[in-house]
């Protein structure tokens, strides 16, 4: 149903584009219905977070919430790991930018600099004595996530004054996925004029040609991930069929390609995995907003293909030492990167400088980037909930003691 949307938009788009001459604010105007999408998803973002977040670490005792949280861990580093080394073997064996020449790229702009430490003082709330900044400045989303795991950890230590604070949190959270199923009615509404405004802007289709190559590199990257790697890691752990799981996810796969954004997503990648794929709400609290701001696959493989495509396109011989340079630096970047539209062509610096290629080389991909965020944000969020589901079933033993002990609770009220 959404991809008739999806199609409506690109028509309307491209009819809009080349039978009308709107003006500026005019554009703006007709984008509005897609930009109101946007604001709305945003909105949910920081109470769905803290509400998730918080109760999930708190109705897990500390001793499962940190085997739970390591076993995520494990998956999260292990599976960009490989996503990495599968970008990185496909731009060396198809060589995108060695045919080309960097003369006929155009340079412009510049980009703003993000180095590891900024996105190491990130998980530092105190920076800015605040947990958030206003909406327009964005959330920051990882010290956000530090503060909830420690106020849930605390809560959950507090016994019975600290279960006010759970009921509290918990009521939140129900109402704010109340809030996400009414935003829901709207969202192929938001979509189409979001999708016909973007085609709009795109005046320049010579250099989808010229940039060709590369794109087919990261694309093809992408869906061997996706369609090749986490399905059989999820089959070797969970021995169910992963194909079947990835369809429960549609919807929320869908809703990346259009808004480009992991953190926005969130509330249709919940519900997907709780309602479709029937993961434990205990589960999905705590892997899947971690997952959605630190778990990028997709990102990850896309700045180890574009550093090596823009060393190659300035004719850059990289050694050995270099591309394992890389191969971390694209880890750590696709960490930092926030889930937000663009953030992994952000980071891309940490990459490019780490290996001596220059940060604002980052502009000559910007051109596509519109087109490739969409993908890489849905590998994003198919890996976190391929990650819900495998540490559910690696979790299963401590999930059925907690059932049980409740199950005592309940049975024994004093
Ligand atoms: N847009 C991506 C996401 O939200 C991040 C990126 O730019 O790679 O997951």
């Amino acid at each position: 149903m959404r991809s008739v949307f999806l199609s409506a938009g690109i028509a309307l788009g491209v009819l809009v584009r080349d039978y009308t001459s709107l003006s500026q604010l005019e554009k703006q105007y007709f984008g509005f219905p897609g930009e109101i999408l946007m604001r709305m998803l945003k909105l949910v973002i920081l109470p769905l977070i803290v509400s998730s977040m918080i109760t999930g670490v708190a109705a897990l005792d500390s001793e499962v919430s940190g085997r739970i949280g390591l076993r995520a861990v494990v998956y999260y580093l292990s599976t960009t790991i490989i996503a990495v080394i599968l970008g990185i073997v496909l731009v060396t064996t198809i060589k995108p930018g060695v045919s080309q020449s960097a003369d006929n790229i155009e340079r412009a702009g510049s980009t703003p600099n993000v180095s590891t430490v900024d996105t190491l003082l990130d998980l530092n709330l105190t920076k800015d004595y605040k947990i958030v900044g206003s909406y327009s400045d964005g959330i920051n989303v990882l010290g956000l996530i530090v503060f909830c795991v420690t106020f849930g950890l605390v809560i959950g230590k507090m016994g019975e004054r600290g279960r006010i604070l759970l009921e509290f949190f918990d009521a939140l959270n129900e109402a704010t996925m109340r809030l996400v199923q009414i935003i829901m009615c709207y969202m192929p509404v938001g979509i189409l004029f979001l999708i016909a405004a973007k085609i709009m802007e795109v005046d320049d289709w010579e250099i989808f040609r010229k940039m060709g190559l590369y794109m087919v590199t990261v694309l093809s990257g992408l869906a061997i991930h996706s369609v090749i790697f986490l399905p059989l890691i999820y089959f070797v752990f969970v021995r169910k069929n992963p194909f079947t799981f990835t369809l429960g996810m549609a919807q929320a796969l869908l809703t990346a390609l259009m808004i480009s954004s992991s953190s926005a997503t969130l509330p249709v990648t919940f519900r997907c995995a709780e309602e479709n794929n029937r993961i434990d709400k205990r589960i999905t609290r705590f892997v899947l907003p971690v997952g959605a701001t630190i778990n990028m696959d997709g990102t990850a493989l896309y700045e180890a293909v574009a550093s090596i495509f823009i060393a190659q396109l300035n004719n850059y011989d990289l050694d050995a030492g270099q591309i394992v340079t890389i191969s971390i630096t694209a880890t750590v970047a696709s960490i930092g990167a926030a889930g937000v539209p663009n953030a992994g062509l952000v980071t891309m610096v940490i990459v490019l400088t780490a290996v001596g290629l220059p940060a604002s080389d980052v502009t000559l991909i910007v051109a596509v980037d519109w087109l490739l965020d969409r993908f890489r944000t849905m590998i994003n969020v198919l890996g976190d909930a391929y990650g819900a589901g495998i540490v559910q079933k690696l979790s299963k033993r401590e999930l059925e003691r907690m059932d049980l002990i409740s199950d005592v609770d309940a049975a024994n009220p004093f």
